[in-house]
């Protein structure tokens, strides 16, 4: 693809910021912007031209949909989500509907995207022509300023497709340079990996993608039964599930403890590996074998905390992804653990053997 655009970074304390971004979005073009899950490309959902700019800019399969990012204000209630003709109620039974608005209550503004039967007035080209539609209300304050005053945004993560998901401006600009207008910049990404994606299908609630947000507390908060992505499979609804989608350049072997590393590294004869390592290394020996194999590592939180992690996940994948490696060794943590399952699932997502 040709480079058509000179992208402009925009910072937002610059006056004339909101200005240059709303017009963009008028005039049918695209702009990156920061979420707190990671950066989106956004266009307005409801112009064809935008949405086709969008699959354009990110080489992104016709097939994959998007998630229209809404404002607070509509969605306060799955009711809302039906009065904005987003969603069509109809279809989902009572005791559902109650959950929905307990998880809303909880999560909303915030990193839980909801897949929901979809209103006709939802143009097939955002479904991908699937009968739902996926919602999520960002709680990252330039998101919701530019929704408020604009319209609904269709805003996929704002990387080529394939590749690892933006955490901050410069990696838009890395990933979408030429390509696009305007990227906003909005500091680094709070949470910094996907959304967690729940969907109402086949009568029951499902985790499609685990994310930001766990299936403990989906479960806890909807008292309902929420079946995991782990049990039924759901490849077909959810294509970001399609094994390349996340994927670096550099092969990824996963370990779980250092013991475990230790054994991997013994038997390595690559000469130019990475370490990816959840928190800074204990053992002395495995300190000096890094050292002495030349092998970079990086170290995701010195706090040992997974939040943390999960901020630097994407980053530092970037990071490592642009140094030639012949092999990634990335550590992973317990599932059952705060973000522990989104960042198995991310990291799991990029291995390629
Ligand atoms: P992203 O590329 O991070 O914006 O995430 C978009 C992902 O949301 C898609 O790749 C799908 O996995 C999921 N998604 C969007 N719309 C739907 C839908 N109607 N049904 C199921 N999953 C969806
Ligand atoms: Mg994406």
């Amino acid at each position: 693809m040709s480079a058509r655009y000179t992208t402009r970074i925009l910072i937002p304390s610059d006056q004339d910021t909101y200005r240059c971004a709303t017009q963009a979005l008028q005039r049918g073009d695209v702009v990156a912007i920061p979420t707190e899950t990671v950066y989106g490309l956004a266009g307005n959902a409801f112009d064809p031209d935008a949405l086709d700019k969008i699959f354009i800019a990110k080489e992104r399969p016709a097939m994959n949909p998007l998630i229209l990012h809404i404002a607070s204000a509509q969605a306060q209630t799955v009711q809302d989500l039906a009065d904005a003709a987003f969603i069509d109620i109809s279809e989902i039974p009572e005791p559902i509907i109650d959950a929905l608005n307990r998880v809303i209550n909880a999560f909303w503004p915030g990193p839980l995207t909801l897949v929901l039967p979809r209103h006709t007035r939802i143009p097939d080209r955002l479904t991908g022509g699937l009968d739902t539609v996926a919602l999520r209300v960002p709680a990252h304050p330039v998101a919701q300023k530019l929704i408020s005053s604009t319209f609904p945004l269709a805003a996929p993560s704002a990387n080529r497709s394939g590749r690892i998901s933006p955490t901050s401006a410069l990696a838009v600009y890395d990933e979408l340079k030429g390509r696009i207008p305007f990227i906003i910049d909005g500091d680094a990404c709070e949470v910094g990996v996907e959304s967690s994606i729940l969907a109402y299908i086949d009568q029951g609630l499902r985790l499609l993608r685990p994310g930001a947000i766990s299936l403990k507390e989906l479960r806890r908060e909807s008292g309902l039964k929420i079946l995991s992505t782990q049990k039924h499979p759901a490849e077909v609804r959810a294509p970001g599930m399609l094994q390349s989608h996340y994927a670096p350049d550099t092969p990824v072997k996963i370990f779980r403890n250092e013991s475990e590393l230790m054994g991997l590294l013994k038997n390595c004869s690559t000469p130019k590996a990475g370490v990816l390592l959840l928190e800074p290394p204990s053992e002395a020996e495995l300190l000096s074998l890094l050292r002495s194999r030349g092998y970079v590592f990086e170290v995701l939180s010195e706090s040992r905390d997974l939040t943390e992690a999960a901020r630097q996940l994407f980053a530092t994948l970037r990071k490592l992804d642009q140094q030639d490696l012949g092999l990634l060794f990335a550590q992973v943590p317990p599932q059952d653990q705060g973000l522990g399952q989104a960042i198995v699932f991310f990291v799991a997502i990029f291995r390629k053997e």
